[in-house]
């Protein structure tokens, strides 16, 4: 869809169209619309900005993430449509895992989460295996034996409430991005950032480099 830039909504209706190609590419589950919609909801009530408060949250979350053990990201199928490049990039930055773990079952969604990534410069993606995760019955129970299973801390951008508790359960440290504060995912993350994953990535990326850089300059 040709939008003019001029439009009040461009970016958003940008935004939007990122997650209807992730649909026709076989990333994006149909039900993935249906969150992000709930999503651009709740970013209209922020004024589609990152808030101070976001700034903040992002700040605690790259430390989380440079100090923790086994750090691994887990992606779903609206955060690869979103911002592939920037998961990746984050997974470098750190360095940290990429792990896809989708809620609708679909070998061959997976597959393709896989390679969007390896397209946007990743070396390695684990798929769901051996691994499982205690005290859900979903499909987001599986994950990998050598990832999320063995991971001190997981970043989940747009996860799913049971899971993010279930990981917590788990005694894992969740950081997730979920614009909802009411969700049940934001209230049981050790971090949520409450920001646009679309802007929230790229700033933490930026943050993480950033840290890095001071802690080896100024290592006391
Ligand atoms: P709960 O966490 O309460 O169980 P849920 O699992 O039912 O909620 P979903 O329907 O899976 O939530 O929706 C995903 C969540 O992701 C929503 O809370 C929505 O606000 C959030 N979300 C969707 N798109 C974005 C986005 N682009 N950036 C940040 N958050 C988003």
């Amino acid at each position: 869809m040709a939008v003019p830039k001029s439009h009040p909504r461009y970016l958003s209706l940008m935004i939007r169209e990122r997650i209807v190609k992730g649909v026709a590419q076989g990333i994006t589950s149909m039900h993935g619309l249906l969150a992000h919609g709930r999503g651009e909801a709740f970013d209209y009530l922020v004024g589609e900005k990152t808030t101070r408060k976001a700034r903040q949250q992002i700040k605690k979350a790259a430390k989380l993430l440079l100090h923790a053990k086994r750090p691994i990201i887990s992606v779903n199928g609206n955060a690869a449509a979103l911002c592939p490049k920037e998961l990746v990039q984050l997974s470098k930055a750190i360095p940290a895992g990429l792990e896809v773990n989708i809620f609708h079952p679909s070998k061959s969604r997976e597959r393709k989460i896989a390679a969007c990534l390896k397209r946007h410069g990743a070396k390695e993606v684990l798929l769901p295996h051996k691994g499982r995760i205690r005290f859900i019955a979903s499909n987001r129970r599986f994950c990998n034996e050598d990832g999320i299973a063995k991971a001190g801390l997981v970043f989940v951008p747009l996860e799913d409430g049971d899971r993010c508790q279930a990981l917590i359960r788990m005694k894992k440290k969740v950081i997730s991005i979920d614009l909802n504060p009411m969700s049940r995912t934001a209230k049981s993350a050790t971090i949520n950032i409450q920001d646009n994953i679309v802007r929230a990535m790229p700033l933490l990326v930026e943050e993480v480099k950033r840290q890095k850089w001071l802690n080896l300059n100024n290592p006391d």
